[in-house]
Order: C-alpha cells, then sequence, then structure tokens
C-alpha cells in the first residue's frame, strides 16, 4: 500500500520560491569581478534567475541540455545556475583552473551549448574556443560597459542578454530524478569524469549538510563560501545557505587573505567554507597585521586534511569552530564532518582537538564501511584501516557518458581512500589508494607526471608521490631511475618537463634512486615509496 501524502518533486528552484518567499529581505553580496561590491536581496536574485532562465527558453534551450559556466563564485554565477537548472537544462560548472587538454576534453564530452564566462577567464576561453566544437555562444558576465574586444564568436554581454527578457516567468516542474549539475572530477585516473548531479540528489544534499553537526545554517546566519561553485556545488553552500534563508557574500575573485579578511569584517560573516591552503593564507595576514575575528563563528575545512595547528590556531586563539569536513565530488560532496557528540565534548582539550581532526562521522543519509582486499567488512576499531565505501541518495551511481559499473555489491562506492572507523563512528583516512596528488584543492595525477617523465633522455624509470606540504598541503616529488650510464641532472629533468604539464603540477623536487620498489603484478609500490620519503622535505 502507497502512502498518500503528495508527490511533490524534490526541485532545486524551488529553494528559491522558499527564500524569498521568507527570507526575501536577505542579501547576497557580491565582490564584482569589475571590482566593486555590490548587494541585493534573496528576493532579487529568484527574479533574476527566472530573467535567466526565460532568456535561456529564449535561445532555445531544452531540458536535459548542457549549459556551462567558468565563474567565480558571484550573485550572476547564482542566477545563471538556478536559471539553467529551473528549465530543466544541466548546469555544467567547469573548474578554470584545469589545463587546456582537460578543459577542451570536458566541454566536448559535455556537448556544453552556451558558456557563461566570467571576465577573468576569457583569455582561456580564447585561447581554446577553435576547438570546442558544441559552445555555440559566449556570454560574458559582465554588462555592456566592461564588456572588453574578444576574439570569442557568437559573443555578448550578459546585462545585455538578461535586459531583453523580463521576470514574468514560471520554472519548469518535472521527475526529481532529472540531471540538475554536471561536474567532472579529475580525483581519478585516466580522463576527467563526469559527475551527474539531479534535483533530487541536490535538494536532499542541501538538507543533509544542513544537519546541525554539519553546517547548521540558521536564518540568521552570513555565509561565505570561498569554496568554488565548481567544485561540487560549493560544498552544497549554494542550496543549503538560500534553503535556511543566511545571507550570503560572494568573495569573486578574491581568495587572497587581505581579501577574505575584508570581506569577514564589512560583512559580519559568521560562517564560511575552503580548504586549507585558503585558511593558511587568512591566518598569516591576521598573524602578519595583529587581527582578530570578532564576528566569525565556525568555520567549515576539508577537501584535504586540516593540519592540527590550523585547527588549534582558529579555535584557541580566534574562537573561531573548526568543523573538519571530508567528502568528494562523486557524493556531492558531503560525506562526513568531525562534530563532537555529547559523550565527547567532556573530553579534555588535547583529546577534543584529536577527535575533530579525524575526518568525522557521517550524517543522515550518508553510509560508510572499510573492507579489506577481498571485500570483507573490518572492525570498528579505531587502528584497522580498509578501502572506504560509502552509498546514499547523494552519492553517484555512474559517471555521465561512461560505460562500466562503478559500484560494488549492494551499491557501495569505493572511494580511493584508506581509513579505519572508531567505536564511536569517527572515520580517519590513513592513506590514498587512488593514484592522484592534491595540492591547493586541485588534483594532480601522478601518473600524467610519471608518463610524461619516462619521455626524457636518461629516465629509465619515474614515480611521483605526494609529500606533505605547508602552503599547498601536497606538492609532487618525482622519483627517477636513471639508465645506466645516464647523468641526466634535476634541471634537464625540469626542462623536459617544462610546457608538457600544467606549471603548477611541476614536481617540487626529483630524487636518484637506483631501484623503484614493485608489486607483485608489476606495478610501482607507492606505499612503499611513501614509507621510504616519509619524513621528506623539500
Ligand atoms: P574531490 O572529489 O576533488 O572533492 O576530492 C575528494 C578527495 O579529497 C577525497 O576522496 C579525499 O582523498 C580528499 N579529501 C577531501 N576532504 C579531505 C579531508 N578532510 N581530509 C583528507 N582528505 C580529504
Amino acid at each position: 500500500m502507497l502512502g498518500l501524502m503528495q508527490d511533490f518533486p524534490l526541485l532545486v528552484h524551488t529553494i528559491l520560491d522558499h527564500s524569498a518567499a521568507n527570507h526575501g529581505e536577505r542579501e547576497l553580496v557580491t565582490r564584482s569581478v569589475e571590482g566593486p561590491i555590490k548587494r541585493y536581496t534573496l528576493a532579487e536574485l529568484r527574479l533574476r534567475a527566472l530573467r535567466v532562465a526565460k532568456a535561456l527558453d529564449k535561445e532555445g534551450v531544452v531540458m536535459g541540455d548542457r549549459i556551462a559556466t567558468m565563474a567565480w563564485n558571484t550573485d550572476r554565477h547564482m542566477e545563471v545556475w538556478y536559471g539553467i537548472m529551473g528549465i530543466g537544462a544541466i548546469c555544467h560548472t567547469i573548474n578554470p583552473r584545469l589545463f587546456a587538454e582537460q578543459l577542451v576534453y570536458i566541454f566536448n564530452h559535455a556537448e556544453d551549448k552556451i558558456l557563461f564566462v566570467d571576465l577573468t577567464f576569457l583569455p582561456i576561453v580564447e585561447a581554446l574556443a577553435d576547438k570546442l566544437s558544441s559552445v555555440k555562444k559566449y556570454i560574458i558576465l559582465t554588462d555592456s560597459d566592461h564588456l572588453p574586444a574578444t576574439s570569442l564568436p557568437n559573443a555578448v554581454a550578459y546585462e545585455s542578454w538578461l535586459a531583453s527578457v523580463d521576470a514574468d516567468f514560471a520554472w519548469a516542474s518535472f521527475d526529481e530524478n532529472t540531471a540538475a549539475g554536471l561536474c567532472y572530477t579529475s580525483g581519478t585516473t585516466g580522463d576527467p569524469k563526469g559527475v551527474l548531479y539531479s534535483h533530487r540528489s541536490n535538494v536532499l544534499h542541501g538538507l543533509l549538510s544542513n544537519q546541525p553537526d554539519v553546517f547548521g545554517l540558521k536564518s540568521n546566519d552570513v555565509v561565505l563560501p570561498i569554496v568554488p561553485m565548481f567544485h561540487a556545488n560549493a560544498w552544497a553552500l549554494a542550496f543549503a545557505a538560500p534553503a535556511a534563508g543566511a545571507c550570503m557574500v560572494m568573495p569573486g575573485a578574491g581568495m587572497d587573505g587581505k581579501s577574505i579578511y575584508e570581506l569577514l569584517q564589512s560583512e559580519k560573516i559568521t560562517m564560511s567554507a575552503a580548504v586549507p591552503t585558503v585558511w593558511l593564507g587568512l591566518l598569516e595576514y591576521l598573524q602578519e597585521n595583529n587581527l582578530d575575528l570578532p564576528y566569525l563563528k565556525r568555520v567549515a575545512i576539508g577537501g584535504a586534511a586540516c593540519p592540527r595547528v590550523m585547527m588549534e590556531t582558529l579555535e584557541n586563539d580566534f574562537a573561531v569552530e573548526v568543523i573538519h569536513a571530508w567528502g568528494m565530488t562523486e557524493m556531492s560532496p558531503i560525506g562526513t564532518t568531525g562534530k563532537l557528540k555529547f559523550s565527547s565534548a567532556q573530553l579534555p582539550p588535547a583529546d577534543r582537538i584529536n577527535l575533530k581532526l579525524k575526518q568525522g562521522r557521517t550524517p543522515y543519509l550518508v553510509e560508510m564501511k572499510i573492507v579489506d582486499d577481498e571485500g570483507n567488512e573490518l572492525p570498528h576499531d579505531g587502528a584497522t584501516s580498509g578501502h572506504l565505501l560509502v552509498r546514499g541518495p547523494c552519492v553517484s551511481r555512474a559517471y555521465f557518458k561512461h560505460d562500466g559499473n562503478i559500484l560494488e555489491k549492494d551499491n557501495w562506492f569505493d572511494t580511493g581512500d584508506i581509513a579505519n572507523i572508531d567505536e564511536l563512528g569517527y572515520m580517519q583516512i590513513t592513506d590514498r589508494d587512488k593514484d592522484v596528488i592534491k595540492s591547493g584543492g586541485e588534483w594532480i595525477s601522478s601518473i600524467e607526471i610519471e608518463n610524461t617523465a619516462i619521455g626524457c633522455e636518461g629516465i629509465a624509470e619515474a614515480a611521483v608521490i605526494g609529500i606533505a606540504h605547508p602552503k599547498w598541503t601536497e606538492r609532487p616529488l618525482l622519483i627517477v631511475v636513471r639508465k645506466t650510464g645516464s647523468t641526466v641532472s634535476t634541471e634537464e629533468i625540469l626542462t623536459y618537463l617544462n610546457g608538457k604539464i600544467a606549471n603548477w603540477w611541476m614536481p617540487e623536487a626529483i630524487e636518484f634512486v637506483d631501484e623503484i620498489p614493485h608489486t607483485a603484478t608489476g606495478k610501482i609500490r607507492k606505499t612503499k615509496l611513501r614509507e621510504t620519503f616519509g619524513g621528506y622535505k623539500f
């Protein structure tokens, strides 16, 4: 027997209807790409998003079309985001930090029809435009006064484009399982993979992420999402903040300590979220200038492990609560947070920090377990490490236009992380199975560097591992076995690599060894190398 409740599809644009109706006076503030701070209300956000929807409809965009954005966190990005999703098209957020070949691959694989692009990224897109086979129109996120000359075909200033329509338009209604957002992850081997979120998964994830032991946003919060919207929905904040009726402050292109501090103070931010590298920049700025943080109450730190000194400094010196978060693009992305439980809140301060430094426990709607190589479940004893598997309504079941099953038995998704789980349910990452390095919140493929390096005269074998780095979390170390008789040097290898891989992928250092360890199947034994170079300092 079925229940007799209404079939009310979970569609993301209902979030804007709710926020406009109930929190319409709350503000969305933006440090614009052109420079000045701009502000309007959540009610106006909804009206401008409706105009985007109407203008896209006029362009002939239909359900399922992929419409790309390459943009900072701004008011315009929010309008476009909801406008696209509100007619059943798919908002494809593109990470501008990827390098040219990856970007071309992603645009063409997604078959994006229109690109909304910030002024900052025009040069990147102009250089690629010839190779973008599906993009028919470029909408530059600025007004006609700031529109520069551009070689992009069919380019128009966003504000002029939007001016041709009013907000007299109704959102579309459709099945809640309809695709809403597309975000490619390069945290896998091979080409980037498209994670395709649905309206249902985004709405559920917005609610999941706003449970009290996750972000716990309230209508009196002022939220600064520093984590980009092109990084898995700004960790849900693009949905959760308007749903809660919180004010949103969008940082635009200003990610440095000074710019962030200015917004924290002038807008009286109460909650923010970013990767450790960003917080490091802010802490340096605060300490150099002897500043404090009177308004900021809590910050989410994730994407990479939160360093102990960062948590201690923020909590002890600045009285800012740190929420250590773990997750991944395929999880929408929230997986766990390290919030204390009632029982652990009574612990001495040092033990509390130890617990909070773990990646944390799952909110309702995320399930996780650890298994051995054969898939047998391992005990939650805080010591036994295994492959970390997850499942839930906001976890991917397949990649976009990608054959092959990505799930294990009973729908478990292997995160590629190695972790233990303690008796209280706190998960701690101890290693990584996937062959990628996380630097400043972005992925570097160790395999790509190895394959490129091997082409250098004099190199017999090359292996790349991530080494802890105080600013970037991890940086690549290239380990090289020279060919017999070769004297190839660090400088020669770096010169060879220059231009063949992205600048920020360049190895931080190169070490020469006689032999690289291998597994029984002939693969490089990265675990052994990580052990050997455990305490390595650049
Ligand atoms: P992405 O899909 O780019 O968000 O990357 C997800 C991956 O980043 C995870 O599988 C982890 O390897 C890593 N990661 C994310 N958050 C954390 C964290 N708090 N601590 C350690 N690693 C993390």
